[in-house]
């Protein structure tokens, strides 16, 4: 049956869908990747991109399938200046047409975060209003999205599956098992512009009071949130779970 056949006029996707889909590209992620872009079947679907450490190889694959392909890019308020500028530098560079930057609604800050100190006793609350509603908000036009995530990144990130659904979205981590030479290997092999703070010892990055440099042997992340137990900024919610509420 084709693909197509299988999913409803408007595309709302069920639990059942990501193992489904996992099972039937089983490791070749680049098809799709490719199919998610192009295949109308699987509805509207738009990058999400945190113009980080490892961004540049995702985007790069992208780009040589469809330029015009929505990417959303949330800027917190507190992305260090080099992000900033590595986002309108590698936009520019890979020719992506529709980069959209996200920003949290300023109603919300000045009730919640006046004194922009959330991320210092709050720093789940802080990822609430700076990410995750701005991100929540960005993709509300769209039935899937495409996640730069990878399976070595940590342990919370271990199981990470090709698709995934989240709130009815189908999800789509086309580097869920790329290892960091394979990631290195297409980042030289293509040569992509390295996000400047790599070489400063910053092997993940994020907002700047929540990163830290990573010393030799620790997990790539260890320098995110240093000193709290928190490793995910919460757009990353659990999978759909597999039953359907009974109302
Ligand atoms: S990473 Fe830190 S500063 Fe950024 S939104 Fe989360 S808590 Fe706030």
């Amino acid at each position: 049956m084709s693909l197509a056949a299988q999913i409803p006029e408007s595309p709302l996707w069920h639990a059942a869908d990501a193992p489904a889909l996992s099972a039937r590209y089983g490791a070749d992620s680049a098809r799709a990747l490719a199919d998610a872009l192009t295949d109308p079947a699987f509805g509207d679907v738009a990058v999400v991109s945190s113009f980080g450490a490892e961004s540049a190889v995702l985007l790069h694959m992208v780009s040589q399938i469809r330029r015009d392909v929505p990417v959303l890019f949330v800027e917190t308020g507190w992305l260090f200046p080099e992000t900033l500028r590595y986002a309108e530098d590698l936009s520019a560079h890979l020719r992506l047409s529709d980069v959209r930057w996200l920003h949290p609604d300023q109603a919300t800050l000045d009730a919640k975060d006046p004194k922009r100190l959330r991320w210092s006793y709050d720093p789940d609350g802080c990822c609430e209003i700076r990410k995750v509603e701005p991100l929540d908000r960005g993709l509300q036009p769209f039935n899937l999205w495409v996640s730069g995530r990878k399976s070595h990144q940590n342990r919370a990130r271990a199981q990470l599956s090709l698709f995934e659904t989240q709130d009815k979205r189908l999800k789509l981590n086309p580097l869920h098992d790329w290892t960091n030479d394979k990631l290195r290997d297409y980042a030289a092999t293509h040569q992509l512009p390295p996000h400047p703070l790599v070489a400063d010892g910053y092997p993940s990055i994020g907002c700047s009071p929540c990163t830290s440099r990573v010393q030799p042997g620790e997990d790539p992340r260890a320098g995110r949130w240093r000193g709290w137990d928190k490793s995910e900024c919460g757009i990353h919610k659990a999978p759909d779970a597999d039953h359907e509420p009974v109302f």
